[in-house]
């Protein structure tokens, strides 16, 4: 099969792959965007099972994923995203504790998130002193690359070397940069978390904002982008796995599939995770360091209840395996009698072995550990998912490793959210990775 007729193929359907394809298609390209899978949304989609409306992983997104938010705005969607004003989030501990970052809507960034921090009822005033050497660092670094002394330190040895506590770092920190970066404060270098927080702390009030898809993953962005593409004279095939590239004269002129298809085009932009792209056989001109990037899991369950639970949108929660909890109901604004909920556990390198029985039993125990409600609740149905490689795993010494998006070899870039775009592996560095190569091309 030819198709010469393509500007360019784009490898892969998930954020990165479709936001690239509709930036090439909004500059009048022709675009041919290929993916292995039957379901268009890479490791960000949903799905229907049991009787539930199903995230493969429930997806938070900031107010400052710009390039998200471009690309959805650009494909119609973008009021399919809740985006709150207030910046809240609520902790529950294990034993029924309760903590609240509130950051007053009437401050300018950063102060906002500095007087979030301060009102921490968990954190004595002693403990917050160190919020003055935190604050200096992060203006130290306020742009460009971070300094390779602090990239080589994990999050942990990080924010110890600031003076801030375990406690403190237990009540906020960690959770944060769990959350951000899917790996343990001990396992992920604090490079990322640097990354994000000054774009939440520095770029003004609406970048800390939180934002969640009032639709399942799927609906918010893959129907959208393929029609979008496709009325411009593109095509998006799924079922369809690139088996290696075409290489004439040191240019790539396009791929092989699995099933011996060949498609041509002026050029490739390959936005397949690095443990997938490694397998395409490539020319030594793009292997490299990258190639040894290892992922982190991530185990998440559904579960719908016959009565509600909780009352906030999301709730962090403290000192237990399960690390956040999502209300559902409330994000979907469904109408129902009882409540569904979802939880998260990141960096869940052990967990990813359990069966899904032993998460469900880590899962539940937790939530009666943290919302009183809940063992009076009956669980109608659940749905455990396990994501082997959710995301990059951000150790020490990978930043690195990352290509930058859009380089490559004649005919051939790189994108995808794992390449080095100045944020952890996020939904906003797979959409800016795509805009970039696309810019580049
Ligand atoms: C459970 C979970 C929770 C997450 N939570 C968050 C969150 O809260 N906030 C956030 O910002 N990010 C989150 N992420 C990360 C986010 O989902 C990813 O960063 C993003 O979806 C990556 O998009 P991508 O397009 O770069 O890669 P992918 O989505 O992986 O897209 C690559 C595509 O390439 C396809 N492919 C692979 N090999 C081939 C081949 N040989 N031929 C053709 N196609 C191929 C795949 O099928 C896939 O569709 C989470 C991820 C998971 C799994």
């Amino acid at each position: 099969m030819g198709s010469d007729k393509h500007d360019a193929i784009v490898l892969g359907g998930g954020f990165a792959g479709l936001s690239c394809a509709v930036a090439l298609a909004g500059k009048g390209k022709k675009v041919l965007v290929l993916d292995k899978k039957p379901h268009l949304g890479g490791r960000a989609y949903s799905f229907s099972e049991n009787g539930l409306d199903i995230d493969n992983g429930q997806h938070l997104f900031m107010g400052c994923y710009f390039a998200t938010l471009e690309f959805l705005k650009t494909i119609g969607t973008d009021s399919k995203l809740d985006i709150y004003e207030d910046v809240v989030v609520d902790y529950a501990e294990a034993g029924g504790g309760r903590d609240r970052l509130s950051c007053p809507s009437w401050l300018p960034a950063p102060l906002h998130l500095a007087a979030g921090l301060l009102g921490l009822k968990g954190v004595s005033l002693g403990e917050k002193t160190a919020l003055l050497a935190f604050d200096r660092a992060l203006k130290s670094m306020r742009t460009g690359p971070v300094p390779d002394a602090v990239e080589r330190m994990t999050v942990r040895a990080w924010l110890t070397s600031l003076g801030l506590s375990s406690n403190f770092q237990t009540r906020f920190f960690d959770p944060a940069a769990i959350g951000i970066l899917n790996d343990a404060p001990e396992v992920a270098s604090a490079a990322g978390f640097v990354q994000a927080l000054r774009t939440m702390f520095f770029t003004g009030r609406e970048s800390s904002r939180f934002a969640l898809a009032k639709t399942g993953l799927s609906e918010l962005y893959t129907d959208a982008a393929r029609d979008y593409v496709e009325a411009r004279g593109g095509r998006v095939i799924s079922n369809a796995k690139a088996a290696s590239l075409i290489e004439e004269g040191g240019r790539v002129r396009g791929i092989k599939t699995d099933m011996d298809s060949r498609f041509e085009a002026g050029h490739v932009v390959s936005t397949l995770p690095p443990w997938d792209l490694k397998k395409l056989g490539l020319p030594a001109a793009l292997r490299g360091p990258w190639e040894t990037l290892a992922p982190a899991p991530i185990v998440g369950a559904t579960l719908k209840l016959d009565r509600p639970v909780m009352t906030e949108r999301f709730l962090g929660m403290l000192k237990t395996e399960t690390h956040w909890v999502f209300n559902k109901t409330l994000i979907h604004g469904t109408k129902e009698e009882g409540q569904t909920i979802a939880v998260v556990i990141s960096g869940a390198h052990k967990q990813i072995g359990y069966s899904p029985e032993k998460i469900m039993a880590a899962a539940t125990r937790d939530l009666a550990a943290c919302l009183p409600e809940f063992s009076k609740a009956k669980i109608l149905a659940s749905k455990v998912v396990k994501e082997p490689f959710a995301t990059l795993s951000p150790t020490p010494g990978s930043e690195a490793k990352r290509p930058e998006p859009g380089t490559g070899m004649p005919g051939f870039s790189f994108a995808g959210d794992w390449t080095r775009t100045g944020f952890p592996a996020t939904i906003e560095s797979a959409c800016l990775s795509g805009q970039i190569a696309a810019e580049r091309l």
